[in-house]
């Protein structure tokens, strides 16, 4: 693409643009650059609290240039960091309780987490100013989380460590984004890559004259055959090459599991994605390439690869417009399935068509999270999930699915037994805990130990962290009863030497991943739990065709496996359970709701991530009760919408 944009032009246009601004704002702001940092035009000011404090001049500009604006101090009168420190300190009244402050030197913006943030703040943001003024770093403010991730540590480490290659990928990006617009011509199409007509691999094309965006990078967990487990890379419309942007709609492994592969192909541009969703699926990727390393199964990627693509990811909050290209604009909004998720509304060509992708999405709320949004400002066709669509696809109440849980674990642990759930570490493993926490609470579950295995226990901590995209009743609950369910007592993280001793011990409850038993370690659990009728493992999610899971789900007795190089005949004496009213999905009934409530009404909807026959049930019944156009495309098929 590179060569079709002669460097000159690009470099035309950063001029006019820093000229243009340089003359619209006052001189006492003092700008020392103008840089493309990404979708954004930085500019880097000598005394940025003249920009602060005139902010309708920065969002009138922003306004007629048609780029977004942000502001920074110029790094030459930023205060020395431990001397800025010292002086947050001075500034900050005591009873604040500050825990930590973090620099970030891409930013230029210092994060101050403490116990009780309205006092950094101050009266309408007095003491906040006055810290802005005094060193010169713009600061932002957060509650100390009750539990620290060490993986959000660990991409804050990257992201410092390599904080030059960082600034050269964001420049790189914003160059390409904002280049010249050269094609006249006006076309969308959507290509299904993964996804279409099967669950898991989530992937699909859109194209624009202009324009190529891959949305969802997911990779088949459960597949048993390579050519299943990937996308389809080798269509004729897929050139890594000519890839402007990847957004992705949230962690699940079936949607973001393939990220870093893109960068090992040599894709050097952005990822765009919710802050909660980068920590998640950074840490549910490293999981994956490191259990299919230990148990010798096909690695599609490095660490290396996926440092890479942290470097060049940006993040965005929800309701946050974001231009990916000079012609196509997201915004994110919460999509009700786990922490970060999102439906993402793509505003095309000024707005001449807009599309939203509802990729896993809950239309009832849960007790971790809000429902689904389901306004939007305009929408022409949506792309939905259709996983429980089929005309059985009817949940249980969540309240009975609570109940009967809650009994299974009663009657285990009354008898001397364990209970395993198999669960995904992210979603499913803490709406759980706060169901559990919840009847604990109120004394209707039996005083047990919760057990909550590795990936669980870290994942939840990346929950603390992000307790604004928690459900407004988990909010309540943290913020106004000062009870946060995930610190009650009953939950104890274990570590890998642990588990023979807690195996031995007395009755517990073990939290563990894999959800389907296709690895990792709730497979162990298990084969060491299978043959005592006194335990019992209770599946909370769907169970893919082909995995282990669904064979014991669907009641196989008897289990080969090879251990040692020898064949081994086991038997599942332990009670099996399956309770389907845990769902992250949308049932049947959900996604008809959520359709109706959609404002405005689209005139087309495209059906993916659902099994064909389960998809086109649904299908026929949106068209006959809203008289709208449904499609239910194969993988490689392609739609033109303009
Ligand atoms: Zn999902």
């Amino acid at each position: 693409m590179d060569n079709k944009h002669p460097m000159y032009s690009r470099e035309l246009a950063i001029d006019h643009l820093k000229a243009d601004l340089i003359n619209a704002l006052p001189p006492n702001a003092q700008i020392s650059n103008v840089e493309f940092e990404g979708p954004f035009v930085v500019l880097y000011s000598l005394n940025p609290t003249v920009l602060m404090e005139n902010g309708d001049v920065v969002k009138s500009l922003a306004k007629t240039l048609r780029k977004r604006i942000v502001i920074r101090s110029d790094v030459s009168v930023r205060r020395e960091k431990e001397e800025a420190k010292a002086r947050i300190r001075e500034i900050v009244p005591e009873n604040a309780e500050i825990t930590n402050i973090i620099f970030d030197d891409e930013l230029g913006e210092v994060v101050i987490e403490a116990k009780k943030p309205g006092a950094v703040i101050g009266r309408s943001g007095t003491t906040l100013r006055e810290i802005a003024r005094e060193i010169s770093w713009r600061p932002k403010v957060v509650r100390s989380p009750p539990i620290q991730s060490q993986l959000i540590n660990t991409i804050r480490y990257t992201l410092t460590k390599d904080s030059d290659k960082r600034k050269n990928a964001l420049l790189n990006i914003g160059k390409r984004i904002h280049r010249p617009r050269v094609i006249r011509d006006n076309f969308i199409r959507l290509t299904g890559l993964g996804g279409f007509s099967e669950v898991g691999r989530s992937c699909m094309l859109l194209e624009t004259a202009e324009t190529k965006i891959l949305i969802d990078t997911g990779l088949n967990v459960g597949a048993r055959d390579p050519g299943e487990m990937f996308p389809y890379f080798s269509a004729p419309e897929f050139d890594i090459a000519q890839l402007d942007a990847v957004v992705i709609t949230h962690a699940h492994l079936d949607h973001s599991g393939l990220v870093p592969y893109l960068y090992k192909w040599g894709y050097r541009g952005p990822v765009y994605v919710n802050d909660a969703t980068l920590s998640l699926m950074t840490l549910l990727q490293k999981d994956y390439i490191e259990v299919a390393e230990r148990e010798n199964k096909l690695v599609p990627y490095s660490q290396k690869n996926i440092r890479d693509m942290i470097l060049h990811t940006i993040t965005r909050r929800y309701g946050e417009v974001t231009d990916l290209s000079d012609d196509v604009r997201l915004t994110m909004t919460p999509a009700g399935h786990i922490l970060g998720s999102s439906i993402l509304h793509l505003h095309i060509g000024d707005g001449k068509y807009n599309l939203a992708v509802a990729n896993d999405f809950k239309g009832k709320r849960s007790r971790l999270l809000d429902r689904a949004n389901t306004r939007f400002p305009r929408l022409e066709t949506i792309i939905m999930e259709s996983t429980y669509g089929g005309p059985r696809d009817v949940m249980p109440r969540r309240e009975d699915a609570e109940i009967q849980l809650v009994k299974i674990i009663n009657q285990t642990i009354r008898r001397g037994g364990k209970v395993l759930i198999p669960t995904l570490a992210v979603g499913r493993a803490q709406e759980l805990m706060i169901v559990l926490a919840h009847y604990y609470k109120r004394r209707q579950l039996v005083k047990v130990p919760i057990y909550l295995d590795g990936l669980i226990a870290e994942a939840v901590a990346i929950h603390s962290c992000h307790p604004e995209y928690l459900s407004s009743y988990l909010q309540d609950q943290i913020f106004n009863e000062g009870q946060n369910p995930f610190l009650a007592e009953i939950f104890h993280p274990v570590k890998q030497n642990e588990r023979t001793g807690l195996l031995r011990g007395e009755p517990a409850v073990i939290l563990a991943t894999s959800g389907m038993l296709t690895g990792g370690n709730s497979v162990d659990y298990f084969k060491r739990m299978a043959e005592d009728a006194r335990n019992s493992i209770v599946f909370v999610s769907y169970q893919a065709e082909g995995t282990l899971g669904r064979r014991i789900a669907s009641g196989v007795k008897e289990i080969r496996s090879i251990e040692d190089g020898r064949m081994k005949m086991m038997r599942v004496n332990m009670d099996i359970h399956q309770i389907d009213g845990f769902s992250g999905h949308s049932d049947r009934g959900e996604i008809m709701n959520f359709f109706r409530e959609l404002n405005p009404k689209p005139e087309q909807v495209i059906l993916m991530h659902g099994l064909r026959n389960k998809s086109q049930s649904l299908a026929q019944s949106l068209s006959k009760r809203y008289h709208v156009k449904v499609k239910v495309p194969y993988n490689l098929e392609t739609l033109r919408f303009k």
